[in-house]
């Protein structure tokens, strides 16, 4: 399974027509695109099942959030299942704008993630400090108890529907990203509590990437790092020419 992974969330951007855009460009690019790379992109939810009729095939559909509970009187809600009826192959969870702005807690990521295994649907586990928590050194003992709190159920993971996102909370849509040297040492020390938590083999599957004001011109730099996989791409995934440019980079 290759490890190398370039995710887009466009937030809530795009209209259909505009989306619907974005999948013929990228069936475009489709031949130029490394093979090494898997690609995930995670539109507003109302156009999924229509986006998975003309997506190109090296394209992998996202949600950008998930219920945390299966079908039943829940107004608003959308169960896993759902997305993997429609198409979808992952969900990210843990979004640091849906834990700071929707009530995603600890708690709900839980029980998010295991509604996302049950049905089959991938997890794109997000996790991240804040500006005060890296400012006062607590960022390793914050992301260390943000995996434990997320993983504590779980005794293995398939490692190619299980991803893990580190986006420091301050390099989100800010145009601050953190240096390569700040994300290598993040992504080393995530790696180092996945091989303890499972074991050594399993962590070097997992993919994890890096979000927060990623780009192409700082992607080459971020990506240079053995433990940095990837990205999640917020603004940059908007335009494909961009979102293209970020993939090439993240092929090893
Ligand atoms: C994100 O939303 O996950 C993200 C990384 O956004 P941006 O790239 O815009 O900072």
């Amino acid at each position: 399974m290759m490890r190398n992974i370039v995710a887009g969330n466009w937030k809530s951007n795009k209209s259909i027509n505009e989306s619907r855009e974005w999948m013929s460009e990228m069936s475009n690019l489709e031949g130029s695109m490394p093979k090494d790379v898997r690609v995930i992109v995670a539109p507003p939810a109302p156009y999924l099942a229509a986006l998975a009729e003309v997506k190109p095939s090296n394209v992998i559909l996202a949600s950008q959030t998930v219920s945390a509970t299966g079908s039943g009187a829940y107004t608003g809600e959308f169960t896993a299942d759902m997305l993997t009826s429609c198409g979808v192959e992952f969900a990210l969870i843990g979004h640091s704008e849906r834990r700071g702005g929707y009530g995603e807690t600890d708690e709900v990521v839980v029980d998010k993630i295991s509604r996302c295994i049950e049905a089959g649907l991938g997890v794109v586990l997000c996790c991240g400090e804040p500006l005060e928590v890296r400012d006062s050194g607590g960022h390793e003992e914050m992301i260390a108890r943000q995996l434990d709190s997320a993983m504590n159920n779980l005794s293995d993971v398939d490692p190619s529907k299980f991803v893990i996102a580190y986006e420091p909370i301050w390099a989100i849509g800010t145009g601050r990203t953190a240096t390569s040297e700040q994300a290598g040492e993040m992504h080393t020390f995530i790696r180092s509590w996945l091989s303890d938590k499972f074991s050594q083999e399993r962590a070097n599957q997992i993919s994890i990437l890096y979000g927060g004001s990623c780009k192409p011109s700082n992607a080459d730099e971020l990506f240079a790092n053995a433990n940095v996989d990837g990205g999640l791409i917020g603004g940059a995934s908007l335009k494909t020419e961009d979102f293209s440019q970020i993939i090439k980079a993240a092929s090893k």
